[in-house]
C-alpha cells in the first residue's frame, strides 16, 4: 500500500475513533487517484492496481461505462485512435456509492484521476450484474476483466489485455489450492523450531497476487502483513514468472514462511530461524534466499 496512507488510515483506525463510513475506507483507500496519476505504458496494470486497492474494502460492485458515450476523440488531437474514455463503478449500498474514473491516454502515457461520491440517484435497480468474490485479488480481477469487456463493447479490442487476465485468473486459482495445502506444514515446522509463541499459531487470509507489473527493485516477489486496515495478507508474483507453475509454488512456500513469522514473531529476515522452517518444510537452496 502507498507510504502516504498509512499515518491518516492508522490515526483513523486507532481505539476509540468511530468505524469509518464505506465511503471513507473508499476515499482512503484510493487516495493516491482522487489526483491526476500517470502511468507509463499499458493502462491495465494501473486500474488492475486500483481494483486491488479497492478489494481490501469492497467486496462487491458493478461496472458501468455510460450510454451511447464514444471514447473521446478532440479536435486537434493527432492520436490515430481516441484520447479517452470515462466509466464508473457502482457499490451497491444504501445510498450507492459511485467510483468515476476519468480516463486519458496522451504520449503512450495513461493519465487517470477518479471521483467518488454517494448518491440518491443511483437506481440500483438499473445497475448491471454485481461481481463478487471471496478472495480479494481475484475479485479485484473479476471487476477489471468486466471493465475490459463492456469498454471492448464500446469498440476497443482489448483482446491481448484479457487472455493475459484470464491465464493468470487460471493460475492463481491453481496456487490458491496449493497454498492451502502448504499452510499446515509451514505451521507444524514454524512450531517445531519455536516460532510460535503461546496464543498464536494462525496464518490471516493470505490472498495470491500474479501482476503484470513489478513487485519491487530486483524481486520476483513479496509478502506483505495484514495492515492500515487490510485484514488479510498478499503474496505477490511478478507474472513474468509464469512461465513455471513448481518455480511459482516454491515461491508460494517461500512466502509463506515469510508469513507465518511476520504473523507470529513478527521476524522478516532469510535467518536461521527461516532457514530451519524452510529446510522442514522441504524448500531446496535455491528457494531458501
Ligand atoms: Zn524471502
Amino acid at each position: 500500500m502507498n507510504e502516504s496512507l498509512e499515518n491518516p488510515i492508522r490515526s483513523l483506525l486507532s481505539p476509540g475513533t468511530p468505524e469509518l463510513e464505506p465511503v471513507e475506507k473508499i476515499e482512503y483507500v484510493l487516495q493516491p487517484w482522487t489526483v491526476q496519476k500517470s502511468y507509463p505504458g499499458p493502462s491495465w496494470c494501473g486500474i488492475e492496481r486500483i481494483h486491488l486497492a479497492l478489494a481490501s474494502v469492497v467486496k462487491t460492485l458493478a461496472v458501468e461505462v455510460p450510454i451511447g458515450n464514444p471514447w473521446y476523440k478532440y479536435k486537434s488531437s493527432n492520436r490515430s485512435d481516441m484520447d479517452g474514455k470515462d466509466w464508473r463503478l457502482v457499490v451497491p449500498t444504501n445510498p450507492a456509492i459511485a467510483i468515476n474514473f476519468h480516463s486519458l491516454l496522451h504520449d503512450k502515457r495513461w493519465t487517470v484521476v477518479t471521483t467518488i461520491y454517494r448518491s440518491k440517484d443511483i437506481d440500483l435497480a438499473k445497475v448491471s450484474k454485481v461481481v463478487s468474490h471471496p478472495d480479494p485479488w481475484i475479485r479485484s480481477m473479476l471487476w477489471t476483466i468486466r471493465l475490459a469487456k463492456e469498454l471492448e463493447t464500446q469498440g476497443y479490442d482489448y483482446k491481448p489485455a484479457l487472455d493475459s487476465m484470464v491465464k493468470r485468473l487460471e493460475l492463481v486459482n491453481y496456487l490458491r489450492q496449493t497454498k492451502n495445502c502448504m499452510e499446515p506444514d509451514v505451521i507444524e515446522a514454524a512450531k517445531k523450531f519455536g516460532a510460535i509463541g503461546a496464543g498464536r499459531g494462525e496464518l490471516p487470509p493470505i490472498t495470491i497476487a500474479l501482476n503484470s507489473w513489478r513487485t519491487g527493485k530486483l524481486r520476483n516477489a513479496s509478502y506483505e502483513k495484514p495492515a492500515n486496515g487490510r485484514d488479510f495478507g498478499i503474496i505477490t508474483i511478478d507474472s513474468e514468472m509464469m512461465s513455471s507453475i513448481e518455480y511459482m509454488q516454491e515461491i508460494v512456500r517461500h512466502e509463506l514462511v515469510h508469513a507465518v513469522l511476520n504473523e507470529n514473531c513478527r521476524n522478516n529476515t532469510h535467518g536461521p530461524t527461516f532457514q530451519n522452517i524452510a529446510k522442514e518444510i522441504g524448500l531446496t537452496r535455491e528457494y531458501r534466499e
